[in-house]
């Protein structure tokens, strides 16, 4: 099975199509640009989901659902946020076999269809902060379709925060970015991140300030992995959103929104799988164990699979799966597990039931170890953590490996040359948004994000040699 894969080194984009379609993560759907995500695929969004919204709720958000039809018009109120979304809007014309007075665009974010809303709900400040997150889909026109990276319909998250002032809204969009986003990244994707701020061109069309957390995919592609931004007064003053503050005066909201969408599961893949396949962190893994029976002889099945069933019964707390699929040879399976990326596979055969011991073998090292029954379950908990620690540790090797400090250009043409990625690239940059604009089209690399330790370095812009407060991040990116 592993032979039929595509090889992850000579052929990362290939690898990357056949990985996620054959794992059954998902598949494309009948419509063009759609995608379906299937149950195993599912269960991994499940697990991130699980994740973040506990996250979210400790930060008071609370999950609410606004309609996917948002009136046209909504969308133009905001200067910015119509020429950002026009390219990529779907519009609902007719319904009920009658064109519409006015089409619905089909959400593409919602920001303007809450601001619309939520006008009503804020008049004091007693009404503050507000503080939503919502699980949907969002609609936005691909022209080139890449399963989890750039489809026409996604899920994801958007959060949408209502705040008294620009520096609650700040703090806030920060502290999603930190202790729901990077908490995630590190914690439960085992996926580095550089965090940090979007440039004025690149951020998101009505924010003061885009956040951001940039991953290092193993082609050496950046992905954006999540987006937090101040909106400042922008979409309040468009949506005339004010309340009466403590003084009695008329004041302004600020607001915030914030999303990580089924990208994660495309950051997730590119990030840990191998030539076997795909490689699940344990702590999102849909399957963290998968039990393997081992009998040659017919009569020793039912044995075998009972003892098997009791280690299941005993392993309550993890997600394990038990392969009891007959007509299958144990070596078949364990490819197909491996190809599925399950952290550890559990092997048992009469030997073991004579003994009183289970093999465990890592699907990162390949380790196997022999474990004692009465041991299993401190064995599993500490194996667990040490995979996640590995598959952290490699892919920050992995990013360190492949972060370029770059002073000319000339070098900046060369590390961007060829279809691949490029690695990260630390480079001075004058802050000027056309010297950024001739960067991207000169090479391809587009500034991913300005990191948070910014300005402690002074140079001269990559370009223009003008002068730089500090160096960022360019990459060419997903
Ligand atoms: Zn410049």
């Amino acid at each position: 099975m592993a032979d039929q894969l595509p090889s992850r080194s000579e052929n990362f984009s290939e690898w990357y199509n056949t990985i996620v379609q054959k794992a059954d993560l998902a598949d494309y759907g009948a419509a063009k640009g759609t995608m379906i995500i299937k149950p195993y695929g599912y269960a991994l969004w499940e697990n991130i989901q699980a994740y973040l919204d506990k996250r979210f709720k400790k930060h008071g958000a609370k999950n609410a659902f606004f309609p996917t039809f948002i009136p046209s018009s909504f969308i133009e109120k905001e200067k910015d946020h119509v020429e950002g979304f026009a390219p990529n809007l779907w519009l609902v014309t007719a319904g009920g076999g009658e064109v519409l007075e006015e089409a619905y665009a089909v959400r593409p974010t919602s920001e303007t269809t809450i601001n619309n809303t939520v006008g009503k709900w804020i008049q004091s400040y007693r009404d503050l902060p507000l503080l939503l997150n919502l699980w949907n889909s969002c609609f936005r026109y691909e022209m080139r379709t890449r399963l989890f990276l750039r489809t026409s319909e996604f899920l994801w998250q958007e959060g949408h925060t209502f705040h008294a002032t620009w520096d609650e809204a700040d703090e806030y969009a920060r502290a999603i970015l930190f202790d729901a986003y990077q908490d995630f990244y590190v914690n439960a994707a085992a996926m580095p991140v550089i965090a940090g701020r979007k440039s004025e061109k690149e951020k998101f069309p009505g924010a003061d300030i885009t956040y951001t957390l940039e991953g290092l995919m193993g082609d050496g592609r950046a992905l954006q992995s999540c987006t937090s931004h101040n909106l400042g007064h922008n979409f309040a003053k468009s949506f005339d959103i004010r309340y009466l503050n403590k003084n009695n005066e008329l004041a302004y909201v600020a607001s915030t929104s914030w999303g990580l969408s089924t990208r994660s599961i495309g950051g997730i893949v590119m990030t840990h799988g191998d030539d076997k396949g795909l490689l699940m962190p344990p702590r999102l893994a849909p399957t963290q164990i998968v039990i393997v029976p081992i009998y040659r002889k017919e009569e020793e099945a039912a044995r075998v699979l009972e003892a098997a069933n009791k280690i299941k019964n005993d392993l309550d707390d993890y997600r394990v799966e038990l392969d009891a699929r007959e007509g299958l040879t144990p070596g078949f399976k364990y490819n197909d597990w491996e190809m599925r990326g399950v952290p550890i596979r559990l092997e048992i055969g009469p030997k073991d039931i004579e003994k009183n011991q289970v093999v465990l073998v890592r699907r990162d090292t390949g380790e196997k170890k022999f474990v004692p029954i009465a041991h299993l379950l401190d064995e599993v908990k500490t194996m667990l953590n040490h995979i996640h620690d590995t598959l952290y540790a490699r892919a920050k090797k992995f990013q360190d490996d492949n972060t370029f400090i770059v002073d000319s250009y000339d070098e900046f043409k060369e590390r961007t040359a060829g279809e691949g990625g490029a690695g990260f690239l630390m480079a001075h940059w004058c802050g000027d948004r056309a010297c950024e604009e001739a960067i991207q089209k000169e090479t391809h690399a587009t500034i991913r994000v300005i990191p948070f330790d910014y300005e402690t370095e002074k140079g001269k812009c990559i370009r223009c040699g003008n002068e730089s407060r500090g160096r960022v991040v360019f990459a060419k990116a997903y």
